[in-house]
C-alpha cells in the first residue's frame, strides 16, 4: 500500500493531513532551494507536487510557510474545540465564517477547506471519500470539493462536527444537499440562511429577517448569546483584512503582475477559514508586503505573456502543475469567482449596524452572490468581466466544475458575452475542483498553452501593432481603467 495511505486507528482524512502538516513545524523559517528539495524528495508523490507548489519558486516560499503554520494553528484549535467548552461546526465556503469567530463558544470549520487539506497533503487525494460517496448511493452530481470534506465525516473514525450549516435554498444545491444528508448522517443540527433571488431591498430586508432568525438559532444551541463587543472585535480584524484584500487587488494590477500565483490559494482559505482573525490580517499583510517589495525590485518569475482570469474555481488538487507550473510559464492567475469580494461600507457604531453588514457580506458572499441571483448568467457574467476589466486581463479560462450544471449550463453565454461585451476570449475546460480524475493535469497545461500561443499571443500582437499604427509604444501598456476594455478586439 502506498506510503502515507494508511489510516491509524481512531483517525480520518482530516487527522491524517493534520499528523503529516505538522512537519511544517520542523522546516526552519528560511527554507535554501536544497531544503525544498529534499523535503520534496522526502514525501510520497501525491505530496510531492504539494511542497514544490508552495516552496519551489522563492517568491512564495516564505509566504507559504507562514500560511500554513496559521492553518496547522487552526487545525489544532478545533480538534481542542470541545474540550475547551466550545462547539464545532462544519460551514461551507459560500459563507462568511465572521460570523462564527464572533460567538465566544462555536468553533468552525470550513468543510471545502477540509477537503482541500486532504486532498493535498494525503496520499491518495481524497478520491476515496469521493468513491465512498458514490458507493453509498449519492449521485455523482455532487461538488468534490464539499462531497470529500463531508464523507471524511461520514466515513469512519476521526473529528466529528456538532452541527453543520449551509446556505438553502438560493445559493447551490449540490452543496446545500450533500450538507444537508452529512447532518443527517450524523444526527446533528442543521442550521441554514435561504438567499432569496429577489436583490431588491424588500429581498435584501427578507434575507435579514432570516439573518437574524439564523443567529437566534445559533444563539440558543450554543447556549450563549452573540455579544456585541465581541462582534466589534471580530468585525474590526475583519475590515483590518478588507483593507488588505483592496491593496492586493490593487497590486495585481500592475504589468508585470508582481503577486505570486499561489497567493490566490491563500487568499481563498483566508477568507474561508480565517477571516475575523489575527492569522488573516497577519498572513495579508506580508503577502501584500512580498508583492510590493517584488513590484519594487522588478522581480518577476517569467516574461508575462498571458493574464488569465478564471471564470469559476481554480483547480485546487495539483498546486505544483497548476499555479507554479502556470507562473513558470508567464501565465499569470489573476484571480477566480472566490476572490471576488463585496464588502459593505463598515459601520460598527451599534448591534444593529454590525448585523446589517454581516447579513449584506453572506448575501453578496461569492458563489451565494451569482448563483443565487434572480439570473445567474447576467450576475456571473457581471462579476466576472467587471474583475477581468479591472485586473486588465487578456482572456478568462473556465476550468469546469463537474457538479456546477448551473455554470456549465450558462458557460457559452458567458463566453459569448465576455467577447463580445470586453473582447476577452475565453477557454471551457471540463475538469474539476478537486477531482483530477475528470481532467489530467498534462491535458489542462497542453490546452492553456495552446490558447495562450493561438489566442493570447496574438490578441496582443494585434493591440501592440494597433498602438504602433497610433504612434503609441511597441510595449505592453498598463490596464486600461475600466470602460475602455469593450474597445479591445482580438
Ligand atoms: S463549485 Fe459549483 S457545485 Fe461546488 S459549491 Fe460552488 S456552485 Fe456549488
Amino acid at each position: 500500500m502506498e506510503r502515507g495511505f494508511v489510516l491509524r486507528e481512531g483517525e480520518g482524512g482530516f487527522e491524517r493531513a493534520v499528523g503529516i502538516l505538522e512537519m511544517i513545524d520542523k522546516f526552519p523559517d528560511a527554507l535554501s532551494d536544497e531544503d525544498v528539495e529534499g523535503a520534496a524528495d522526502f514525501v510520497y508523490p501525491d505530496l510531492r507536487n504539494t511542497v514544490l507548489g508552495l516552496l519551489e519558486l522563492p517568491s512564495s516560499r516564505q509566504l507559504e510557510v507562514l500560511f500554513f503554520r496559521r492553518v496547522l494553528r487552526i487545525f489544532r484549535e478545533a480538534q481542542r474545540a470541545r474540550e475547551e467548552g466550545k462547539k464545532l461546526i462544519f460551514i461551507p465556503f459560500t459563507f462568511p465564517p465572521e460570523i462564527f469567530w464572533a460567538f465566544d463558544n462555536i468553533f468552525p470549520l470550513c468543510t471545502e477547506i477540509v477537503a482541500g487539506a486532504i486532498v493535498n497533503i494525503c496520499a491518495g487525494q481524497g478520491e476515496r471519500f469521493w468513491d465512498f460517496a458514490m458507493g453509498l448511493g449519492l449521485p455523482d452530481s455532487l461538488c468534490s470539493a464539499n462531497t470529500i470534506g463531508t464523507m471524511n465525516l461520514i466515513h469512519g473514525p476521526g473529528l466529528k462536527p456538532d452541527a453543520i450549516v449551509y446556505n438553502t435554498p438560493g445559493s447551490c444545491n449540490p452543496n446545500a444537499k450533500i450538507h444537508a444528508f452529512a447532518a443527517d448522517y450524523l444526527g446533528i443540527p442543521q442550521f441554514t440562511l435561504e438567499k432569496p433571488v429577489d436583490e431588491t431591498p424588500r429581498g435584501r430586508e427578507f434575507h435579514y429577517r432570516g439573518f437574524l432568525r439564523f443567529l437566534r438559532e445559533l444563539e440558543e444551541w450554543s447556549g450563549q448569546p452573540l455579544r456585541e463587543e465581541r462582534l466589534r472585535e471580530v468585525l474590526e480584524l475583519s475590515y483590518r483584512a478588507v483593507d488588505l484584500y483592496n491593496e492586493y487587488w490593487e497590486l495585481k494590477k500592475a504589468r508585470p503582475c508582481p503577486v505570486p500565483n499561489i497567493f490566490g490559494m491563500s487568499l481563498l482559505v483566508l477568507r474561508s477559514q480565517m477571516w475575523g482573525r489575527e492569522e488573516a490580517v497577519e498572513v495579508l499583510q506580508r503577502m501584500v508586503d512580498i508583492s510590493k517589495e517584488r513590484l519594487r525590485r522588478g522581480e518577476f518569475t517569467a516574461e508575462e505573456r498571458a493574464r488569465v482570469y478564471f471564470a469559476y474555481i481554480y483547480y485546487l488538487f495539483d498546486f505544483y502543475n497548476y499555479f507554479t507550473w502556470a507562473e513558470k510559464n508567464g501565465v499569470t492567475i489573476l484571480g477566480d469567482i472566490l476572490a471576488i469580494h463585496h464588502f459593505p461600507e463598515p459601520d460598527l457604531t451599534s448591534m444593529d449596524s454590525m448585523l446589517h453588514m454581516l447579513a449584506d457580506t453572506a448575501f453578496d458572499y461569492p458563489m451565494t452572490r451569482q448563483m443565487g441571483a434572480s439570473s445567474i448568467s447576467v450576475k456571473w457574467l457581471e462579476d466576472i468581466s467587471r474583475a477581468a476589466n479591472d485586473l486588465g486581463a487578456d482572456a478568462c479560462i473556465f476550468g469546469g466544475v463537474h457538479a456546477c450544471k448551473h455554470t456549465l449550463g450558462t458557460i457559452s453565454y458567458l463566453r459569448r458575452e465576455l467577447m463580445r461585451q470586453s473582447g476577452l476570449p475565453t477557454l471551457i475546460l471540463m475538469g474539476d475542483v478537486m477531482d483530477k480524475r475528470h481532467l489530467p493535469m498534462p491535458m489542462f497545461q497542453e490546452e492553456v498553452m495552446v490558447f495562450v500561443d493561438q489566442v493570447v499571443a496574438k490578441k496582443r500582437q494585434s493591440r501592440r501593432r494597433r498602438r504602433g499604427a497610433g504612434g503609441g509604444c511597441e510595449s505592453e501598456a498598463p490596464a486600461p481603467p475600466e470602460g475602455e476594455a469593450g474597445e479591445r478586439a482580438v
